[in-house]
């Protein structure tokens, strides 16, 4: 029998079978691929997993005339808003804009204890009630799910009518996180790797993609093989939420 593909077990996730995204992915993925091109990668898949992610998008007719006649066009009726995951979630933000020039950008900034995984807010500052019914969390890497659960908590707190998650990598932990709390998000993703390592890291994924964009390569200390033990007890956890049926 064949195994339970992911996308059985979690309707809310949708996997792009583009071939270019797969070609443009594994461009992404050579260690070799230096900041610049990682950042032009990053912008080129964005574009097209954000595409994908907006397909259902309602729309309301428009009057409009074309230089032969009246016609009935379309607008996208809901307003979109971007919330990029700092600091990786920003090289995102441009190329979702181009597809929607409209969109609001709204920072919110989580970081994840490096030591216990958990997302801990420094920054945000959403007004009272939502402005936006659509909102795009957009981060490369969905690792463990914890940063966008959290985020999710607070758009919804926020009012936001509808939520998705635009990443590049998931691993499947991190789907099991964020489908267990809020299975109402949808999450579009270029592939979901095999799964995270003891440090938390997506593998075999594209390392750490805030440092592969911006140049800021860590010391020996950040490299696998120097996991702390809190870390790497809670990748165990999630790895066994993930077994659990
Ligand atoms: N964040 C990254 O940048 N890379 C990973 O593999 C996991 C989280």
């Amino acid at each position: 029998m064949r195994p339970m593909a992911l996308e059985d077990r979690y309707p809310n996730l949708h996997v792009s079978r583009h071939p270019l995204v797969a070609h443009k992915l594994s461009l992404l993925r050579d260690k070799r691929t230096d900041p610049k091109q990682f950042r032009e990668l990053v912008r080129e898949l964005s574009w097209l997993i954000g595409y994908e992610a907006m397909a259902d998008l309602t729309t309301q007719p428009r009057p409009i005339e074309t230089p032969l006649e009246a016609m009935d066009g379309l607008r996208v009726e809901p307003k979109v808003g971007l919330i990029p995951v700092l600091r990786a979630g920003l090289g995102m933000v441009e190329a979702v804009l181009e597809l929607m020039p409209s969109a609001e950008v709204w920072h919110i900034g989580l970081y994840r204890d490096e030591r216990t995984l958990k997302p801990v807010e420094y920054y945000n500052k959403l007004p009272d009630a939502a402005t936006v019914q659509v909102c795009l969390i957009l981060d490369p890497m969905l690792a463990t799910g914890g940063s966008s659960a959290a985020t999710v908590d607070i758009l919804k707190a926020w009012g936001a009518a509808r939520i998705k998650q635009v990443s590049l990598i998931a691993a499947p932990e991190g789907i099991a996180t964020l489908s267990g709390a809020h299975p109402d998000v949808d999450i579009h993703v270029a592939a979901v790797d095999r799964e995270l390592n003891q440090r938390g890291y997506i593998v075999p994924g594209l390392g750490d993609a805030g440092d592969r964009q911006f140049g800021t390569f860590a010391g020996p200390a950040s490299e696998p093989g120097h996991a702390h033990d809190e870390t790497a007890e809670i990748v165990r956890r999630l790895q066994r939420n993930l077994r659990a049926p």
